[in-house]
């Protein structure tokens, strides 16, 4: 008869914190805590290395934490979680094993199937079904901005008595600069992705005491060779449990209040942690396990080598594809401007892009990509995320970025063997979409302007030719 603590926590990859609902009132004399790596699940996928790295890497230091802190902890590697789970029942024969709510679907049902007691998730600020009871109450619109005042007034971020700080909810239109142009170096960060806690806490204090100052004017702008500027690479270690919303949060308001932060960089940031990355979590559990299955604008194209591999000439891409090859990061506004919004132009398969993205990023999950890609570069959800697609030409990347005066593209130019595959493949989005956006408010101007296009035929022409070059890597 095995011997020592008679329950088991079963603690998940993503849930690497002693704060955990599952954990944080554990005794060590009482609890052994179980950590599986499943070789299916890291074989699911071309993961990135750094990804890979970054998981195995905090899974064995938080263990190590737990040991220290008198925990028996059981690590193992199994074919599958639910093989490791059978051997670790085998080995220790507890009399209960829980666990706390996964963030993913497949994870809550697996738990579910293996009798595995599961307690509510403690990891964001507003669970998904207080989410559902938020969007219930307003029938079922499902507005970011309602939902971040809603965050703003229930938390008490940023508030002046009953208003907004600074009498303005969101500092959005002063957070759009194209990229600077002072010369001034953007702020220098250590390099490497923390596998620790305590690592990834000096990581948050050097980015409220460096970089949020920094960070809001010019966060949708793109720089050669600047792969994080001022952002704050924070994302996996939320993602992994490492730090808890809260705590971002609260730092960020405290950076503010103690001068030096702009509002609009803290208010901006605060968004993105208590707004965005809350709203995308409620969204991907209300619109689950259909969402996965979403494809409204019928798109089917194969996953082109441009994104696979970053073969292509159009240097805004290829330097999207490299940040992320090198480092399994790039930027919000390269995410959702270059790589999806080429996707999104060109039709590729929204799962295909999922997965990618997914696989390829160092902050992947399907509960972040799934609304972030599928419902908000994509428009593959049909609009219930976003009222208009975030589809646009060359002209745009121009004026964000400083990659298209060393592109042998021309942003401006439609047509002809220059043009900027992105503008022309625009105009050809909206030519074959223009029936279904015609019926929307805020894209019926792009679509009447499309059909006033003189060259319209000859644009369609090139179109096609692109998108041919596009799947034959030759773009
Ligand atoms: Fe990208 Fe077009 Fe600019 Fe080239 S010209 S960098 S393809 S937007």
């Amino acid at each position: 008869m095995a011997r020592g603590p008679r329950r088991t926590v079963w603690v998940l990859g993503d849930q690497l914190n002693r704060g955990i609902a599952s954990l944080e009132d554990a005794d060590p004399a009482g609890t052994r805590v179980l950590m599986v790596t499943a070789r299916a699940k890291a074989r699911s996928k071309p993961f990135h290395p750094q990804r890979l790295a970054l998981v195995s890497g905090a899974m064995a230091a938080f263990a190590s934490e737990l040991r220290a802190e008198g925990f028996a902890v059981d690590e193992r590697t199994a074919p599958t979680f639910a093989a490791g789970l059978a051997a670790h029942v085998r080995a220790h024969r507890p009399e209960s094993v829980r666990a706390m709510e996964p963030m993913s679907w497949d994870g809550r049902e697996m738990l579910r199937a293996l009798g595995v007691e599961v307690v509510r998730s403690t990891q964001f600020l507003c669970h998904h079904e207080d989410f559902a009871a938020w969007a219930d109450g307003h029938g079922g619109r499902l507005r970011m901005e309602d939902f971040y005042r809603e965050q703003r007034r229930r938390l008490g971020y940023l508030m002046d008595g009953d208003g907004p700080e600074g009498g303005v909810w969101n500092l959005d239109d002063r957070n759009r600069e194209p990229p600077p142009r002072d010369g001034r170096p953007w702020p220098a960060a250590p390099g490497g992705w923390a596998v620790t806690r305590r690592g990834a806490l000096a990581r948050m204090r050097g980015f409220m005491t460096h970089v949020l100052p920094r960070f809001g004017p010019h966060q949708d702008a793109m720089v050669e060779g600047e792969w994080r500027m001022a952002h704050s690479l924070l994302s996996p270690y939320l993602n992994l449990g490492l730090l808890h919303p809260r705590e971002v949060a609260d730092a960020a308001e405290a950076a503010y209040r103690a001068g030096g932060v702009p509002l609009a960089s803290a208010e901006g940031f605060i968004r993105q942690v208590i707004g965005w990355r809350e709203y995308v979590w409620g969204i991907y559990w209300r619109a689950m396990p259909g969402m996965r299955r979403a494809n409204a604008l019928r798109a089917h194209r194969p996953l082109p080598p441009a994104l696979a591999r970053g073969s292509t000439g159009m240097r805004c891409v290829a330097a999207a594809v490299g940040s992320v090859e090198r480092h399994a990061y790039a930027h919000h506004i390269q995410r959702l401007m270059v790589l999806g919004n080429l996707a999104l132009l060109a039709g590729v398969r929204p799962s295909e892009m999922v997965d990618w993205m997914w696989a390829s990023f160092i902050d992947g999950a399907e509960w972040v990509m799934l609304p972030n890609v599928l419902g908000m570069a994509l428009h593959a959800d049909g609009g219930r995320m976003m009222t208009k697609p975030y589809a646009a030409g060359g002209a745009y990347i121009d004026r964000m970025s400083d990659h298209c005066g060393r592109c042998p593209y021309h942003p401006r130019r439609r047509t002809g063997d220059d043009a900027c595959p992105f503008t022309t493949l625009y105009w050809d989005f909206l030519a074959r979409h223009g029936e279904r956006f015609a019926r929307n408010p805020r894209m019926a101007r792009q679509v009447a302007a499309m059909r006033r296009l003189p060259d319209l035929p000859a644009v369609r022409e090139r179109a096609a030719e692109v998108l041919a070059r596009l799947d034959a890597g030759d773009l």
